[in-house]
């Protein structure tokens, strides 16, 4: 199956009736991956059905409130709903001092280990890797320290061809060596080479989320051919200082940042709360680069 995105809130620092503050959930293989948590989403978790079991990844791009106010939160729900396995918390560093703060003054108890990975905030890195995916940061040009993350799947096995393997008459017990890329040996020792008994596997597929950050194109090496690119939004183009001073984007610069990566997708995000209708900021990224969506609540999209 392919990885999926959820969006749990697109908005930026205020929310509105309608959207929370920044948060997503990828569920890739067997994993969930939360992207920031403002506040809101466990409520957003919970409309959309999505259980906070198996959330064992949290990133968190930086430290404004509205990618974090939740976190704190889900934790103490996660404690206690009895969770006993470790939850991996990718932030920057002063993360784990607020946490630690938080967890200790208000005498919480919580059962089970958090293991936090600090982000660089000057030069990528790849921070870790499961059966499901890899995971990298790189840096964001934003008014504190901010990364963006980028997660590929995990290597994926080969396909049976199964022409060959009854050609050959593979006994089922050396499927699942096969499909790791060995070659076949029989009772009589004849050899059969891999490459003649499988098809390549399902191209790997990922995805590139750059929180706040102003207009960079030195970013595109990073995020170069994902197949889905978040890339957040701010304003509208008539307010390109504003979203400069601020170190913010606009819905015209992240299309061009989609247009010089080649990504297969752009969803923009991160709208300010003085847009109610947001198919203007649609429209304009759309100009630059077509296949374009909007990051809305409840959206569910596969990668
Ligand atoms: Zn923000
Ligand atoms: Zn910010």
């Amino acid at each position: 199956m392919n990885p999926e995105l959820y969006i749990l809130g697109s908005s930026s620092a205020n929310p509105t009736r309608e959207r929370n503050p920044t948060s997503q959930i990828l569920k890739i293989g067997s994993e969930k991956i939360m992207i920031d948590c403002g506040e809101g989403a466990q409520m957003r978790l919970m409309q959309f059905g999505i259980r906070q079991t198996g959330i064992d990844y949290i990133c968190i791009s930086h430290l404004h409130g509205d990618h974090y106010f939740g976190l704190i939160g889900l934790i103490s729900t996660m404690s206690l709903m009895g969770r006993k396995q470790m939850l991996h918390i990718i932030a920057p560093a002063p993360l784990k001092n607020i946490i630690d703060l938080q967890i200790l003054h208000g005498i919480m108890h919580i059962h089970f280990e958090i293991k936090f990975h600090p982000t660089n905030p000057n030069v990528p890195e790849f921070i870790l890797k499961t059966q499901s995916f890899e995971l990298s940061s790189f840096p964001l040009k934003h008014r504190i320290h901010c990364t963006g993350f980028l997660i590929k799947e995990g290597k994926k096995e080969r396909h049976l061809n199964m022409q060959a393997i009854d050609k050959h008459e593979v006994p089922v017990a050396f499927y699942k060596s096969i499909k790791t890329g060995k070659n076949y040996i029989a009772e009589n020792g004849t050899e059969v080479l891999n490459k003649e008994l499988t098809l390549d596997p399902t191209p790997i597929r990922s995805y590139a989320y750059c929180s706040d950050t102003i207009f960079d194109p030195t970013i595109v090496p990073y995020i170069k051919d994902v197949n889905l690119l978040y890339h957040e939004t701010t304003y509208l183009h008539n307010l390109a200082q504003k979203a400069a001073e601020r170190f913010h984007s606009t819905a015209k610069e992240a299309g061009i940042i989609a247009k010089m990566a080649n990504v297969g997708k752009l969803l923009i995000g991160h709208f300010s709360s003085r847009y109610d209708n947001l198919q203007p900021l649609l429209e304009e990224a759309r100009v630059e680069f077509t296949p374009t969506e909007l990051a809305i609540e409840g959206l569910k999209i596969e990668i």
